[in-house]
């Protein structure tokens, strides 16, 4: 499933924008895509013969910094779905206060369908297409969905090769190539911080006495697991594209990873009891649902359903505007996605600091500078929440379209 059009997220921007009063004039430009291009990548196979694969980069707003976004390759990364998740960059980084604009790229691909070779064309022709409108200090690309640290990697050499010795190019690199710490388990760790906030601040609860069923058990719902465990967190039940898991009385993490990493499924593990998995595992009864996977998975019917008491989007767009309203109305708190994984970039931002700098930091810093980034975004989100009486996600767009709209205005439009 995909974010949705492009219009779903900018209808949370336009509520942003009648409580900020922002005129006609700044809304257009708040709203639409900077720049869009699409690339034919013709890549050379195995076998000899050459596939054709669409590629796409949307490079919404660029008012308080350089264009960043992850690289998506996924069969269904149409030019509206990057487009959206584009859109939703823009104002993550500007809710996460690091000095980016947002963007996003995709690649209509399946990735698993590839061998490692192909894999490297394709992101070899990826960046050969795109390498005009990439940059240190122009567009800075990231992992996403279907992409890691090795595709990471191959991006920052090819672009080198064209523009020089570029490392700040692209974030999200193996650490021994100019990576950073923590960047892997960055957004999982945000979730993490945000949760604790949340709960703290909005639910009068914590992390120890909290039930939470994740969706996703993979860069982002994996980690985020991970983390909520190591923090006395009950992990009731996980679930990824293959199937599920469920214990009542808690999952072992560390021991389903390490089952996991031994090529096992979710449903196999003799910790957990079978499950239905696909769009009814969102339905089970806990304190915190945490979608972690595709987008649009939450919509009205699906929200009439949930037996969650909070949400926290851990995936981008999981939440549509139909599902939206429905658990306005129903009362359940939803930590939107542009706060609560946003971990990744700000982690991202580091890297790319650390790059300009040519030096690394330790993990214990990246930790500490990425939790004191979570715990002051909750608040000053909860702070307008209370202040204008309204959900959390209403307050997310408030401080960041106002960050954007601000910026705009102080550059000028000449
Ligand atoms: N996958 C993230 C996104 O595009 C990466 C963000 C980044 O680190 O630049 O939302």
């Amino acid at each position: 499933m995909s974010a949705g059009a492009p219009d779903e997220v900018n209808s949370f921007v336009r509520e942003a924008m009648e409580i900020l009063e922002i005129g006609p004039d700044l809304q257009d430009v708040v709203l639409n895509a900077d720049k869009k291009l699409s690339v034919q990548l013709r890549v050379p196979m195995d076998s000899g013969e050459v596939e054709i694969f669409m590629a796409h980069r949307v490079q919404h707003n660029n008012s308080r910094g350089p264009f960043k976004g992850g690289f998506k390759y996924h069969p269904e990364a149409s030019l509206d779905d990057v487009e959206s998740l584009a859109n939703l960059n823009t104002w993550k980084t500007a809710v996460m206060d690091v000095p980016f604009g947002g963007a996003k790229g995709g690649v209509m691909v399946d990735p698993a369908a590839l061998s490692a070779r192909e894999l490297e064309k394709l992101t070899r022709k990826l960046v050969q297409g795109m390498k005009e409108v990439l940059g240190p200090w122009t567009d800075i690309p990231a992992p996403d969905i279907g992409t890691d640290e090795r595709v990471m990697a191959w991006v920052f050499d090819e672009f080198s090769k064209h523009k020089g010795f570029s490392p700040a190019v692209v974030t999200g690199k193996p650490l021994h190539l100019h990576g950073s710490h923590g960047r892997d388990t960055a957004t999982g760790r945000g979730v993490l911080y945000a949760a604790r906030e949340f709960l703290k601040a909005s639910l009068y609860t914590n992390v120890r006495d909290t039930s939470f069923v994740i969706q996703g058990f993979g860069k982002v719902g994996g980690w985020a697991a991970r983390f909520l465990h190591e923090a006395g967190g009950r992990i009731i039940a996980v679930a990824d594209s293959r199937g599920a898991t469920y214990n009542e009385k808690g999952l072992d993490i560390p021991r389903l990873t390490g089952h996991m990493a031994r090529g096992g499924t979710l449903t196999e593990y003799e910790g957990g009891g079978p499950i239905l998995s696909g769009p009814n595992f969102l339905t089970l009864p806990c304190d915190v649902l945490i979608p972690a996977a595709l987008g649009g998975v939450i919509n009205a019917k699906m929200a009439e359903r949930l037996q969650c008491k909070a949400i926290i989007e851990a995936a981008n767009a999981p939440t549509t505007m139909d599902g939206d309203k429905v658990l306005r109305e129903r009362g359940i708190p939803v930590l939107p996605d542009i706060y609560a994984n946003g971990g990744g970039v700000v982690v991202s931002f580091f890297e790319w600091v650390q790059n300009l700098q040519n030096f690394q930091w330790d993990d214990e810093e990246v930790s500490r500078k990425l939790d004191r980034h979570m715990t002051d975004a909750y608040h000053q989100i909860n702070t307008l929440a209370t202040d204008h009486k309204v959900p959390l996600r209403v307050a997310a767009y408030v401080l960041a379209v106002k960050r954007v709209a601000d910026a705009e205005r102080h550059r000028g439009f000449d």
